[in-house]
């Protein structure tokens, strides 16, 4: 396998991703981390700040590089000219809405493979959306994510208080 799309909103990247990254690399020859900008609209960090924290983070990985995309996923695939699209697997939960994404990007182009890879047992309930959360009442959110991603959630969470 040579090239790997990982898409998302990575709003922050918490270790859950970055298992799945790791798992990535080791599988492929490069692992594109790609930020969709559709669903930046409602995101808490900017892009930039998204994919500041991922480079970051990955900076030990060399298969792996960090952009934004617009648009439909599979066109952004065929585009970088990548072999297959990973998504990592949380729990039954996550299932149902991913079954329905990898099959609706064959259906959209056939050659365009999902490949799903399970993280490592401890990170499996990790969520931004937690983590987004737990942050917003004062707590620390450092044992799941990089202190660069909690410095900028802080920052930002306390801005919207203001
Ligand atoms: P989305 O915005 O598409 O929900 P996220 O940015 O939260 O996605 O995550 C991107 C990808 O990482 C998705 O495939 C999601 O299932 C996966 N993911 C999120 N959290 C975890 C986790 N704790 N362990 C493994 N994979 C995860």
């Amino acid at each position: 396998m040579q090239k790997a799309i990982y898409p998302g909103s990575f709003d922050p990247l918490h270790n859950g991703h970055l298992d799945v990254i790791g798992r990535a690399a080791r599988l492929c020859d490069s692992v594109v981390v790609a930020i969709a900008a559709n669903a930046s609209k409602n995101a808490l960090l900017s892009t930039a700040e998204r994919i500041d924290i991922i480079k970051n983070a990955t900076a030990h990985l060399p298969e792996v590089s960090v952009t934004e995309f617009e648009g439909l996923l599979v066109d952004f695939v065929i585009e970088q000219k990548a072999d297959c699209i990973i998504r990592g697997l949380r729990a039954i939960s996550d299932f149902e809405y991913e079954f329905q994404m990898a099959l609706m990007n064959r259906q959209l182009r056939s050659t365009v493979e999902t490949i799903f890879l399970m993280p490592s047992q401890e990170y499996i309930y990790l969520s931004s959306r937690i983590i987004k959360e737990i942050a917003a009442t004062g707590n620390d959110v450092r044992d799941f994510i990089s202190e660069k991603a909690a410095v900028a959630v802080e920052k930002k969470l306390a801005l919207k208080k203001i």
